[in-house]
């Protein structure tokens, strides 16, 4: 496979996203043994530069670095000269005169992942740009689900809360949908965006209907740093149409699993009790399986990066 970047799923082929998962399985059972580290990554220095908030994906990307052997900095971007006014390009210019192997970068605002791999000679991996795309957070569900279910095709998924702001909504959403799952949005009209119906997914204003038969409950969070006006009533208000209680649960398959990529708001969009029932909840699953899907993909880009080097040099 052929990836040089990981900007985002639109690019991927079905094939290759099956090659990421299947990668990222072998490093999730690895992680649960005693030899879960490697030399794969060593000699490479991979610089995680957040311009955004981020609990798990840059501890789970620093993780995966070092599990793998790189030379891990993390780029404190609160304390950098972009607070000076300088550009994202210049800083990501002088980073890359640093011989970098790979960068990966977190924005605010969609698009300027790309335009900076577009800008430097290392691997770029998109940790999240404004509400254009998540990749490893759509590949890491993938691979919770397939293995929570067993498969990852013809499975019925709703995927609920506030779908306009969300860049995880859209990276499932083309994911689960290229390899032909049935895909429902459940959400207020005043959160989904105009046109998305163009996606092959069902659009739903009520949870009970949404809900029925669902193999798999998809919860997101209120995008509020995002948002530039009033677009629920109350916190209130939506907890009681929206927010994954008990009681909107029963109306989905018995064994139906609820995800949530995190940070929660408990009593906003999920019942706490749901979050924390093990028997359906496997939120802490798809933590887990962050760091294996992030493995996978550097490990993918590191090999592809060796490669043309060497070609280039023969
Ligand atoms: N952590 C996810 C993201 O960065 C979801 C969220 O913030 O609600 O998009």
């Amino acid at each position: 496979m052929q990836l040089q970047h990981l900007l985002g799923i639109e690019p991927l082929h079905p094939q290759q996203i099956i090659e990421i998962l299947d990668l990222a399985d072998q490093y999730a059972n690895r992680n649960r043994s005693s030899s879960r580290t490697s030399d794969m990554l060593a000699g490479c220095t991979q610089i995680n530069m957040f311009f955004e908030n981020s609990t798990r994906t840059q501890a789970s990307f620093e993780i995966a670095g070092k599990r793998l052997g790189a030379d891990v900095m993390n780029m404190a971007m609160q304390a950098s000269s972009i607070k000076k006014g300088e550009t994202l390009i210049d800083t990501a210019l002088t980073l890359n005169a640093m011989h970098p192997d790979l960068l990966v970068v977190r924005h605010p605002h969609s698009g300027a992942v790309d335009l900076l791999a577009q800008k430097v000679n290392c691997a770029v991996l998109n940790a999240g740009d404004g509400r254009h795309e998540h990749p490893t957070q759509a590949l890491l569900d993938a691979l919770t689900i397939r293995r929570s279910k067993g498969r990852l095709h013809r499975l019925n998924i709703a995927i609920c809360g506030d779908i306009t702001h969300s860049r995880v909504a859209r990276s499932n959403l083309i994911l689960l949908g290229k390899m032909e799952n049935r895909i429902r949005l459940v959400g207020p009209a005043t959160l989904m965006p105009a046109g998305i119906g163009e996606f092959g997914a069902e659009v739903f204003h009520n949870m009970e209907e949404g809900l029925k038969d669902v193999d798999v409950v998809m919860m997101l969070r209120l995008q509020r740093e995002r948002m530039d006006g009033g677009f629920i009533p109350s916190e209130r208000e939506y907890y009681h149409r929206y927010g994954l209680d008990a009681a909107k649960l029963s109306h989905a398959k018995p064994d139906a699993i609820v995800m949530h990529p995190g940070p929660m708001n408990r009593g906003v969009e999920i019942d706490g009790d749901i979050a924390d029932d093990l028997s359906r909840s496997v939120i802490q699953e798809q933590v887990e399986m962050g760091v294996a899907v992030r493995m996978a993909a550097m490990d993918i880009l590191m090999r592809n990066r060796r490669q043309n080097r060497q070609e280039a040099q023969a």
